[in-house]
């Protein structure tokens, strides 16, 4: 049978159709035999197997908010079979926290080899990485809560998608305490330019933002070495505040750095549903072939039409420790057919607006800025 996490082709969405439905059954069917909230959640919605007949009828699967799993802990395995757990960038204090096994590891092994192949982000050539983020140590991270040991882990895989000829971090660990290093990465990148090594920058896209802003005010223009990468993760929030400014900060990155908008790559993912989903050429999600994405209606929760702003319902048979294979956000987002983009993917992609509820973005913000104002204060002394 054909496989569907490594398989060669991430967006042959209809040459897998059928293999993603039969694995969303037989997920749905593991996670009914194995945990109990999960079971008692389908019996009360008076479920049986034959109503997920086609894919048509997997807006039919029960769905578990986001919301929810940040207070409940929802297993299907114990805990000895769990490799690994991860948790939210959640602000508040509750944060989702997903154990994955080895099987769902493996799967999402290959996703990642797949996805990193068809968007060419493996090279064998060196490069030189720039991290805006946190630095990682070789006896691992500083005293840092859990979110910021998530983003500094997924930095430090992303120096692996080439061999390392150098790392630098914005955030450096000095006595155990981590210190904003803005000039040395502006000195770096202006070394960089005049060499052939291209470079390869990570970050948020806020601190990305901040720190060419910067600058451009100051003159700095240092167009990279050809082959050169630009590349935003994280959570699904630190594009929220970014998402008016998208095009201001193309614009910016060719002007400062010289890296084409085609070399800006953008992902996204999330514990309760980590699929990886990566930017096309102009800039767009595609749904790859290991999801599903839904927008329901915020009053009836009914799916609506390709073109309709909604809530974001993701679908996925990736995980087989938690119950997650259909997880509501309470993101608003709009699905938009492949035929709007024309980048040659024939998926639709997903263009997320923003949060229900707005007090998760704000307080995210709002840490971000009280960063930058204490870096601030730093270079003015
Ligand atoms: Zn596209």
């Amino acid at each position: 049978m054909a496989s569907l996490f490594w398989g060669k082709r991430p967006y042959d969405i209809q040459g897998t159709d059928t293999i993603f439905l039969n694995k969303i059954k037989e997920n749905m069917l593991f996670q009914y035999q194995n945990c109990m909230e999960y079971r008692n959640l389908i019996e009360s919605k008076g479920w049986n197997e034959e109503r997920i007949r086609d894919l048509k009828s997997i807006h039919e699967i029960p769905f578990i908010p986001t919301l929810y799993l940040k207070h409940h802990k929802m297993d299907s395995l114990p805990e000895k079979k769990m490799m690994t757990r991860a948790t939210s960038s959640g602000t508040s204090g509750n944060k989702s926290d997903i154990g994955y096994d080895f099987t769902t590891l493996w799967r999402a092994l290959g996703m990642s080899v797949s996805m990193g192949k068809y968007h060419k982000m493996w090279s064998l050539k060196p490069c030189r990485y720039v991290i805006l983020g946190y630095e990682r140590t070789s006896n691992g991270l500083g005293k840092r809560d859990a979110e910021e040991k998530a983003v500094a882990k997924t930095a430090y895989a992303f120096t692996y998608l080439a061999p390392a000829k150098s790392r630098i971090y914005a955030l450096k660990l000095v006595n155990g305490e981590y210190v904003l290093n803005l000039k040395e990465i502006k000195e770096s990148l202006i070394k960089y330019s005049k060499g052939k090594t291209p470079v390869r920058i990570m970050g948020f896209p806020f601190h990305a933002f901040w720190l060419l802003t910067q600058m451009k005010e100051e003159g700095i223009i240092c167009h990279l070495p050809k082959g050169s990468v630009i590349a935003f993760g994280g959570g699904w929030k630190q594009y929220y505040t970014q998402q008016a400014d998208k095009e201001t900060m193309y614009q910016l990155i060719e002007e400062v750095l010289g890296i084409p908008r085609e070399r800006c790559w953008e992902y996204f993912g999330a514990v309760e549903h980590p699929i990886l989903y990566c930017t096309c050429k102009n800039n767009h999600f595609h749904v790859p072939i290991y999801s599903r994405v839904l927008i329901r209606d915020v009053d009836t929760f009914e799916p609506v039409a390709n073109g309709t702003t909604g809530l974001v319902n993701l679908v996925t048979p990736m995980i087989r420790s938690a119950p997650v294979l259909s997880v509501m956000t309470d993101d608003l987002g709009i699905l938009h057919d492949s035929s709007e983009c024309g980048c040659g993917i024939k998926t639709p992609y997903l263009e997320i607006l923003g949060r229900v509820g707005m007090e998760d973005i704000v307080t995210c913000a709002a840490g971000a800025e009280q960063l930058l104002k204490s870096a601030v204060m730093e270079e003015q002394k």
